[in-house]
């Protein structure tokens, strides 16, 4: 079995018995995963040792971790305060992903509040740069900042934008995380192996081998209208449909982590892997 691409759930399992973050670690070891995101969508609310004791768990059973960000963030916030208070959100969930042994932290960058984008620009490589900074100053050390392709037309984090980030800041420090349902519910619709080999041949041409080499990505179905993502829809929506990434990430080499946020987090992560995995035989 090619484990050059990992899979796992957009939060601890679904079917975990007696649910907890370590707890959910095992699970997915238990039943063929290699990856776990630890969501910390609503707030940060681990502290220092139940973080520790999930990284040794996930250490033991060889399952990467990354982190999603709160929702709250907006690091083009017209007001300073709400800037700042992203920062919070954005440090402490890497603090929290520094414990876990975690990396990337997943974060919707903001949104542009009908300004134009050049303008949201600057706020926004102002307040990664106090992130990082902060960071630094913390020891937060290893813990990338994952640039999330959002999915509607009003949040600030279209594929060139999140480019952008990871050129401007450099991969050591941030890197994009293309979220496939939300690029063909705001960019355009994926559909054949060729759709997604333009996406990825951007992404080499910008930023090298090294994105290619440990990416970070996430995958479900969607639904949409004009204005972007409605919601999320289990893989076998086929929207977008799967197989031509992994095709298309087998003629490029690419290799990283997939995580799945389709409503059946777990089932739907090994269902795109059996994908990825027919696709080798072929
Ligand atoms: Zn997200």
């Amino acid at each position: 079995m090619s484990d050059s691409v990992r899979f796992g759930p957009a939060g601890i399992p679904i079917d975990t018995p007696e649910r907890s973050t370590a707890n959910g670690i095992a699970y997915c070891q238990k039943i063929g995963l290699q990856a776990m995101e630890v969501e910390f969508v609503h707030g940060v609310n681990m502290k220092e040792e139940k973080c520790r004791e999930a990284g040794e768990v996930a250490k033991k059973n060889g399952i990467s971790l990354s982190c999603h960000a709160p929702y709250y963030i907006n690091c083009c916030a017209k007001e300073r305060p709400k800037m700042h208070a992203s920062v919070n959100y954005i440090v402490s969930t890497a603090q929290a992903a520094f414990w876990l042994g975690a990396s990337p932290i997943v974060i919707h960058t903001g949104f542009y509040m009908k300004r134009p984008a050049s303008e949201c620009r600057k706020l926004v490589l102002e307040t990664y740069q106090m992130c990082l900074d902060e960071m630094e100053k913390r020891k937060i050390r290893g813990v990338v900042l994952g640039a999330e392709l959002t999915g509607k037309k009003s949040a600030y984090g279209c594929l060139d934008e999140i480019i952008d980030l990871a050129q401007h800041f450099g991969l050591k420090n941030v890197m994009p995380v293309i979220d496939y349902a939300h690029y063909h519910a705001r960019e355009k619709q994926l559909k054949t192996k060729e759709d997604y080999l333009a996406v990825l041949e951007k992404v080499d041409k910008a930023l090298g081998s090294e994105a290619s080499r440990h990416f970070h990505c996430h995958f479900s179905g969607i639904e949409f209208t004009d204005a972007g993502e409605r919601n999320h829809i289990p893989v076998s929506s086929d929207s977008p449909p799967f197989a031509p990434l992994a095709a298309a990430w087998k003629v490029n080499g690419w290799e990283g982590t997939v995580i799945c946020e389709s409503p059946l987090i777990e089932k739907d992560a090994l269902a795109l892997q059996k994908i990825w995995q027919n696709e080798g035989k072929r």
